[in-house]
């Protein structure tokens, strides 16, 4: 692992590179009492010709600034954030197969290391860069994926933390992920804090749709609110779809028109997008009171044309046109 200390006064220190091991912590710490904790995902993929490379990690260390300024914590440097990054991944690279069957999860979190019990910005952070060796979805294709929306609690509050990645706002969906397990569901719908009423995210995921008129294909994801995470995929498949010819836009969903829709037959496949899910069908959809299918509950073609344009920029496969991938 990397670590690297904050102190008020003398700024960051310079990184080092750890084994993986159990961390020396006060039991004061602020970041244990009042949640000043903030963390990223992002993953390094081993392409065909053998050499690791990383999905958009100057996006990733953007991010996580921005996390760090919403929760009044020090900006790490983007210059530290990818040598850090370069550093764990050559030391892990062996541990990854050359086969497109795993890849590595690099986990970034930074925590008030401090210990006060009063409630203000700590004057103490550490930063920890750690590293998991993950199943790789690809030759596989998963399952479409059942969803429960959750008409009750919002995942955000409008003006809160949904579009940062604080800990804080993975700890208050537990709850809600548990009710749709309990429905026979794999991921919970949040819609947004306002109304109840707008389709805004899916578990750790963003949401797309596809709406279809005739040949012509249209795919719309729920615009950036302030209550939802601006995905780093997202960002990705907008594009890619752009370039496939495809009209993309950001328009709000409601759930009303997600259930007429599918049943008209305009909308014809849904999908979920994140670095750890990559490109995972929606077949099907629950809410307390209905239940739809979407399209035959199947992978749909837009779906899958879009999660292979992707690994195949990840793996190697396709030209990186966008210069997505940072070779370490
Ligand atoms: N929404 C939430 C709430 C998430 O935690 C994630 C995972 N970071 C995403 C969406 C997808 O973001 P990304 O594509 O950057 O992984």
């Amino acid at each position: 692992m990397v670590v690297a200390n904050w102190r008020e006064g003398s700024g960051w220190e310079s990184p080092e590179l750890l084994p993986h091991a159990a961390i020396p912590m006060s039991p004061a710490m602020v970041g244990l009492h009042y949640g000043q904790v903030i963390f990223e995902g992002l993953k390094a993929f081993r392409r065909a010709d053998g050499r690791m490379a990383v999905f958009r990690p100057e996006d990733h260390a953007r991010r996580f600034r921005t996390s760090a300024r919403r929760m009044m914590m020090p900006e790490l440097p983007d210059a530290v954030f990818l040598e850090a990054l370069d550093e764990l991944v050559r030391q892990d690279q062996g541990s990854v197969p050359g086969d497109s069957s795993a890849t590595l999860y690099l986990r970034p979190v930074m925590f008030a290391s401090e210990p006060d019990l009063a409630v203000r910005p700590a004057r103490e952070y550490r930063f920890l860069l750690i590293a998991f060796v993950t199943d790789a979805l690809f030759g596989r294709e998963p399952r479409p994926l059942k969803v429960w929306v959750n008409e009750d609690h919002p995942r955000a509050a409008v003006g809160g933390t949904g579009s940062v990645k604080c800990a804080g706002n993975y700890a208050g969906a537990l709850r809600a992920q548990a009710v749709a397990q309990d429905n026979g569901c794999d991921q919970v719908v949040w819609l947004d804090p306002a109304e109840l009423r707008w389709v805004e995210e899916l578990g750790a995921t963003n949401l797309f749709f596809v709406r279809t008129s005739g040949r012509s294909h249209e795919l719309v994801t729920p615009p950036l609110s302030g209550s939802l995470l601006p995905g780093v995929t997202r960002d990705s498949l907008t594009v890619l779809a752009g370039e496939m010819g495809l009209k993309v836009l950001e328009d709000r969903v409601s759930v009303g028109e997600w259930q007429d829709d599918c049943r008209s037959g305009r909308i014809t496949e849904v999908f979920a997008s994140g670095t750890a899910a990559g490109v995972r069908a929606v077949g099907q959809v629950r809410t307390a009171g209905a239940s739809w299918q979407i399209a035959d509950g199947s992978v749909g073609p837009v779906t899958a044309a879009l999660s292979e344009a992707l690994q195949g920029i990840q793996y190697g496969r396709r030209p990186d046109s966008h210069r997505w991938m940072h070779l370490v």
